[in-house]
C-alpha cells in the first residue's frame, strides 16, 4: 500500500501497478469514473473544520488534530479497513489518495492520509509509503523505494 494525492491520479493509474482508492471527504470532479473511495478513513466533518483553523499554537492543534483522527480511525477495524482496500484494489497495490500535495512539515502542513499510513503501521507492522510521481515516469527504471527482490522483476508499462 501506498498513499499519494488526488492530480497524481492519471499517472498512477498508468502505470498499471496500482489501484488509487480516495480516502477524502470529496473527490476532485475531474477524477474518472469508477475509481473507489473510503470516506471512513477520512476525518470526519468537525475534525475537518478543525484541521482548517489557524488559531492558537500550530503544534498543539496538530497534536490535538493527530489524537482526535487516531480515535476515529480505532472505531475502524484495521484488518476489515486493510482487507476492504484490497479486494477494491482488485490484485493491484492500493494507493490511498487524498487532495494535500505531498510537502508534508508537520505541524504546520500535514495530512490525514500519513495518519492513516501510521495507524496501519502501528497495528499490522506495514510500512506505507508516500509514492514519487517522478518515479512512476516514463524512463523504464524501478522507483527507488522497491525492495531488490521487486526490483528485479520491475519492468515499465
Ligand atoms: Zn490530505
Amino acid at each position: 500500500m501506498k498513499t499519494s494525492c488526488w492530480r497524481h491520479v492519471e499517472t498512477i493509474i498508468r502505470h498499471g501497478r496500482y489501484a488509487p482508492i480516495g480516502i477524502s471527504r470529496s473527490v476532485p470532479k475531474w477524477v474518472p469514473s469508477g475509481i473507489p473511495v473510503f470516506r471512513q478513513l477520512a476525518p470526519s466533518a468537525p475534525l475537518f473544520r478543525y484541521a482548517k483553523t489557524t488559531d492558537g499554537d500550530a503544534a498543539l492543534r496538530y497534536r490535538s488534530y493527530v489524537e482526535r483522527f487516531e480515535r476515529e480511525l480505532d472505531e475502524l477495524s484495521v484488518r476489515q479497513s486493510w482487507d476492504a482496500l484490497h479486494t477494491a484494489a482488485e490484485g493491484r497495490e492500493p494507493v490511498l489518495l487524498c487532495w494535500c500535495s505531498p510537502d508534508f512539515d508537520p505541524p504546520r502542513r500535514f495530512c490525514h492520509r500519513r495518519i492513516v499510513a501510521d495507524w496501519f503501521l502501528g497495528a499490522r507492522g506495514e510500512e506505507i509509503e508516500e509514492i514519487d510521481p517522478a518515479l512512476l515516469g516514463a524512463d523504464g527504471r524501478p522507483p527507488r523505494w522497491l525492495a531488490k527482490g521487486q526490483r528485479d522483476l520491475f519492468r515499465a508499462d
